[in-house]
């Protein structure tokens, strides 16, 4: 999601008139668009921008557009903004803990950014802009694509599941669909762009519900099955997929489709995050282990399709049992990969109030049997495909 946000936010300001660059030396603005889902990847932003200010120090000038006749050019200062979700999570609190950051920018305020860029020169000061809580459809306006044969789309934005350990809900608000016209005419732009394969993208993409155009009549609202049903009618396009699923929004009707979508790949991403339904309810996700295994065998009975997930270890209070109910799961699923990680507690949630009691060094031991168990279901699953 936040990959496709700088594509867009990149388009946007090149529509605008600036120059795109890959090295923070020539940079006259430098952004950082940033996650606030794991500690580990704000700790990173907080170092680079620490690096960042050695090249800009406080007392350069900002640029100024025009230097008059023979004078002698200032040092400039870069601007830097801090954007995104660690924007919306840190707030001022940024100004106070990074002098030298210039622009503080929340995910649904993203669009604004040229318009800001141009007062901080005006006006010499900081600025910041959060709490937007719907962004506006012409954030994704241009066709700024980074790749040559593969674009992402988003379909929705936020989520409403309050999943205990998860800051999405506060950092990007609630779930809010795009509308479905919106949707299919970026992918038709994208397809006669020359791109014939398409990633939707959405925080819960199942939850989809397009009531934006006929409030009036539920029962001609566009859920997520119907979306994936006009999208595998697009002429031209060729293959199209889409992350993420939740197990609770997830049905027999959604495999159904997906088998009958011929564009549609065979493959799901479908995050169970643990095995034991303690640590489940403590998440908040809704679903026990046993019908997230039902949930699977029907899926594969459907569609045949790949299937890959999220695990979470180490989530507050996990015993040893609990783990071992989700290496069992892991062992009984066999996906076809999963994504592992190691449990950081994150501001707002509920799950912060709980005791963080699992040891790293604990963490770090169950992490390493999961990615080795994993590996080796891979490899197994690799030589079968051959044989
Ligand atoms: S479904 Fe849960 S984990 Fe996923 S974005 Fe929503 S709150 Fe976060």
């Amino acid at each position: 999601m936040n990959s496709r946000d700088s594509e867009a936010l990149a388009g946007l300001l090149r529509d605008k008139g600036f120059i795109l660059t890959d090295s923070p030396d020539s940079a006259d603005v430098i952004l950082f668009n940033t996650c606030s889902v794991r500690q580990h990847a704000e700790d990173k932003v907080w170092s680079e921008i620490g690096r960042i200010a050695k090249l800009s120090p406080l007392d350069f000038a900002y640029k100024t557009r025009k230097i008059k006749a023979g004078g002698t050019p200032r040092p400039t200062k870069k601007i830097v903004g801090l954007v995104g979700c660690m924007a919306q999570n840190y707030k001022d609190e940024i100004f106070k803990r990074c002098p030298n950051v210039d622009l503080v920018v929340g995910p649904n305020d993203l669009i604004s950014i040229p318009l800001l860029i141009e007062a901080i020169l005006r006006e010499r000061s900081q600025v910041i802009a959060v709490g937007t809580m719907e962004r506006e459809q012409d954030f994704y306006i241009s066709n700024f694509r980074r790749e040559k044969d593969h674009a992402y789309v988003v379909i929705s934005e936020g989520c409403s599941n309050f999943c205990s350990y998860c800051v999405v809900p506060f950092v990007r608000g609630r779930l809010h669909s795009r509308p479905h016209q919106e949707i299919l005419k970026e992918i038709k732009s994208t397809v006669n762009s020359g791109i014939k394969d398409i990633t939707l993208l959405g925080q819960n993409v199942n939850a989809y519900l397009d009531t934006d155009h006929l409030p009036d009549k539920p029962s001609n609202y566009v859920n997520f099955i119907e979306l994936i049903k006009k999208i595998d009618e697009v002429e031209g396009l060729k293959s199209f997929d889409f992350v993420t699923s939740h197990p609770k929004d997830t049905s027999q009707e959604l495999f159904l489709a997906m088998r009958d979508c011929k564009k549609l790949k065979k493959q799901l991403h479908l995050p169970v995050q643990s095995g034991s339904d303690r640590i489940l309810k403590l998440m908040n996700r809704g679903y026990t282990a046993k019908q997230y295994s039902e949930l699977v065998k029907e899926y594969r009975k459907i569609t045949n399709g790949r299937i890959t997930t999220d695990i979470i270890v180490g989530f507050p209070t996990e015993a040893q049992g609990d783990f071992n109910q989700t290496l069992n799961l892991m062992k009984e699923i066999e996906f076809n990969s999963a994504y592992i990680f190691k449990y950081s507690p994150r501001p707002h949630t509920e799950a912060e109030n709980l005791k963080d009691d699992v040891a790293l060094k604990e963490k770090e031991l169950r992490h390493k049997i999961l990615l080795d168990l994993q590996k080796e279901i891979s490899q197994n699953k690799k030589c079968t495909s051959i044989l």
